[in-house]
Order: C-alpha cells, then sequence, then structure tokens
C-alpha cells in the first residue's frame, strides 16, 4: 500500500533503546527515568484498583483531576481555568498534541514549527494534509529569530508549535521570546500550540514561561503537560490540554474518537496526590539539577562539549573534537561500541545542519551516571 507517512519509520526512541538493549549499554537515549516517582502516589494506584475504578473514566477526565489542574493553572501561572470546559486530560501529551493539530488544521494549512522538534510535531500534521514550515535553531543556543518567523508566516498559516522547556536542546524561553512571539502573531488568526510537558524541570532559579500567563496568547492556545515527566511515570500514559473553550470543543470531538477517555485508576490517584501533596512539583527542578550537575561535572573530564542544560532531563554534548561521523553513525557506535546509549540530534531536523552533536537522558540513579561517564571519557 502507499505509505501516508512515507518519511517516518520506527521512531528513534524505540530505535535506539531496542540498540542499547540488544547491546547491553546503558540506556541514556530514550527520555524516561530508572526510578519510580513516589510511593503515596503508587499505593493510590493499587488502592482504586482494589476499589472498582476500573471502568471507563468520563470523556474529558476525571472532575476531581479536572479540577486539581485547573487549581494549578491558576495558581502557578494566573490563568483562571473551568474545569468544565477548558480541561482535557488525555493518554500521555502525545494524544493531546495529535487532538489539537487534528481539531484545527486542514489540507494545505502550514504549520510553524522549530526545528529541532520532538518528533511527533511533522508527522500529526501530514496525517492531516497540513504543511510543515521549518525553521531551524542552531548549536548551541537555539535562540528563535523572531523576524526570521515573521518572514515565514504566510496565509495559509495555521499554526506555531512552542517547546519550552526545549526537548532535546534543553534551552528555554525568556521574556523577550514572548514578545517576539506577541509580534509574530498579533493581527493575525494564527494559533498555537505550546508543549510544556517539562514546565517544573528548569535550572538555575529560571522561571518557566508558560504562555497560561499571557491572556492575550493563551486565548488562541492549547498547552499541553505531562503528568509522566512530573511523576517519573512515563508509562502510565497521562497527560492534559488546557485550552480556551471553543478550542476545547473541537479538541474534544477528535479525543472522544481516538481514545474516548484516559485510563480510570491513575486518574484517581493522581487527583488524591495532588489534592494530598500539591507541592511535590516544586523539588523537581532541584531534584534534576542535581543531576544534570553530576552529569555534566563527570563529563568534563572528556573530550566532549557541555554547555549545561537550562531545563529538561536532557544534556547536549558536542562531539566534533572525538569524531567526524555524522550523528547518527556516531551515536550507533557509542551504544555498541562504547556501551552508552544516547539520541543523535540530526533526526530532529527536516534538514540537517551537520552539527556534531548527541543528547543524553540524565534521568537516571548516580551510579548510572557515573558508570556511563567513565566509559565517555575514554573516548
Ligand atoms: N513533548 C515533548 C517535548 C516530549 O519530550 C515528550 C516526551 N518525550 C512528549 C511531548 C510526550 O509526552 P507523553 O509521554 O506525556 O506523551
Ligand atoms: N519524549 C521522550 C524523548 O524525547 C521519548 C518519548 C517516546 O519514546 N515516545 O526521549
Amino acid at each position: 500500500i502507499t505509505s501516508k507517512l512515507p518519511r517516518a519509520g520506527t521512531t528513534i526512541f524505540t530505535v535506539m533503546s531496542r540498540l542499547a538493549d540488544d547491546h547491553g549499554a546503558i540506556n541514556l537515549s530514550q527520555g524516561f527515568p530508572d526510578f519510580d516517582g513516589p510511593q503515596a502516589l503508587r499505593d493510590r494506584v493499587g488502592w482504586h484498583v482494589e476499589n472498582g475504578h476500573n471502568q471507563y473514566a468520563p470523556l474529558a477526565g476525571l472532575p476531581a483531576l479536572r479540577e486539581a489542574i485547573a487549581d494549578k493553572a491558576a495558581s502557578l501561572y494566573g490563568r483562571e481555568t473551568d474545569p468544565e470546559t477548558e480541561v482535557v486530560v488525555t493518554p500521555g501529551a502525545t494524544e493531546a498534541l495529535y487532538c489539537a493539530i487534528t481539531a484545527v488544521v486542514r489540507p494545505g494549512d502550514e504549520v510553524i514549527v522549530f526545528d529541532p522538534a520532538y518528533d511527533t510535531y511533522a508527522p500529526s500534521v501530514e496525517l492531516n494534509g497540513g504543511r510543515t514550515r521549518h525553521i531551524a535553531l542552531r548549536h548551541p543556543d537555539y535562540r528563535i529569530d523572531w523576524e526570521e518567523v515573521r518572514a515565514a508566516i504566510t496565509p495559509e498559516t495555521r499554526m506555531i508549535v512552542l517547546n519550552t522547556p526545549h526537548n532535546p536542546s534543553g534551552t528555554t524561553w525568556s521574556e523577550a521570546d514572548i514578545e517576539g512571539l506577541r509580534r509574530a502573531v498579533d493581527g493575525t488568526d494564527i494559533l498555537l500550540l505550546s508543549d510544556e510537558v517539562y514546565e517544573h524541570i528548569l535550572f538555575d532559579g529560571r522561571q518557566h514561561v508558560s504562555l497560561l500567563r499571557y491572556p492575550d496568547l493563551s486565548r488562541r492556545a492549547f498547552c499541553v503537560f505531562s503528568f509522566g515527566k512530573t511523576y517519573h511515570a512515563t508509562g502510565w500514559r497521562v497527560g492534559y490540554c488546557i485550552a480556551p473553550r471553543e478550542l476545547t470543543d473541537e479538541f474534544l470531538k477528535i479525543h472522544q474518537y481516538i481514545n474516548f477517555s484516559t485510563n480510570t485508576p491513575m486518574q484517581f490517584a493522581l487527583a488524591d496526590y495532588l489534592a494530598a501533596t500539591p507541592e511535590f512539583h516544586l523539588g523537581l527542578g532541584a531534584f534534576y539539577q542535581e543531576k544534570r550537575d553530576e552529569f555534566c561535572d563527570l563529563l568534563s573530564a572528556s573530550r566532549f562539549g557541555i554547555e549545561p542544560a537550562a531545563g529538561t532531563y536532557f544534556q547536549l554534548a558536542d562531539y566534533s573534537s572525538i569524531s567526524d561521523e555524522p550523528d547518527t553513525d556516531f551515536a550507533r557506535r557509542l551504544t555498541i561500541e562504547h556501551g552508552v546509549g544516547a539520541i543523535p540530534v540530526s533526526v530532529f531536523y527536516r534538514d540537517p545542519p551537520g552539527q556534531k552533536v548527541v543528547r543524553f537522558c540524565f534521568a537516571k540513579d548516580g551510579e548510572t551516571l557515573q558508570a556511563a561517564a567513565r566509559r565517555l571519557a575514554t573516548l
């Protein structure tokens, strides 16, 4: 048959994790912690499974969880949020991103994405008959030139996809980016899709620049979040979307036919845990900053070039003083010959600029990071 996604293979995360497993390598490729979330939260899942909460949840999510999400959006970002009409709980941020794009992108529409871009954006646009316009950001600062964005906007531009803190670069937005975005979309009816799954993982005192803080921008935005990142539970597949009612209505029309609803016991458990321990996320930045610092310190003895990440649980490493190989070859060889899995950054670009950069995930126990660093120091 003729593929609807001719450009797509299996995602790089699956490919590199499998390669690491096959070769017994330390897997710093796919982003996931090698530790569990809070015991009290996990206990609640078991309790709800044992106590009859095993059938379909409501379409938009459990009311108690939606209320907790709305409270959080109000207290953290000053966004008064109606839990009834503006919040949808989804099976991971991944489904939310797909629903948002599918809800509004029509054949011929253009969607602006910043490369390196998370790998689901472009295929989701293409499946809806849209076209992506790629704006390339460059190592090491990955700064957005907002004049370039303005120049890329056409009458067909339907949406701009944003991501801060940014995977894979670990960079974060400043107020100047908000100003640039504002100038770019002012006077247009362009919609925004704001991927904020790393909202709580920022370092060195940085504050998360959530679109929810800016009413003039959030009125045209789907803002997407992930409990998987915040509670060290990527396998639970629970995320959510906050958007104005008009956008949420269209989002729900898609969500109801893709997944209908999100798994029930996890939603109950998250609602309980958010009510009992609403401050958990406040410690996440410090928790991961310690890991970033440990990993960067360990790598300082190696030949990798390191600019410490500003956020996320990813650290980029420039290997140009080690090898001239393309990053896909280097990442494979690193996994197979040196026993450390990594993600080549070029796969996040439509037109890779030929930079010699790989991504490591440092959401790992200290021992794992130390063992990986010992291997990386031999290169
Ligand atoms: N967006 C970005 C930038 C991500 O890094 C991830 C997770 N790797 C997702 C979305 C998807 O999150 P989830 O696991 O909740 O689907
Ligand atoms: N978001 C994770 C990463 O960037 C992986 C997600 C996935 O494997 N689908 O590594």
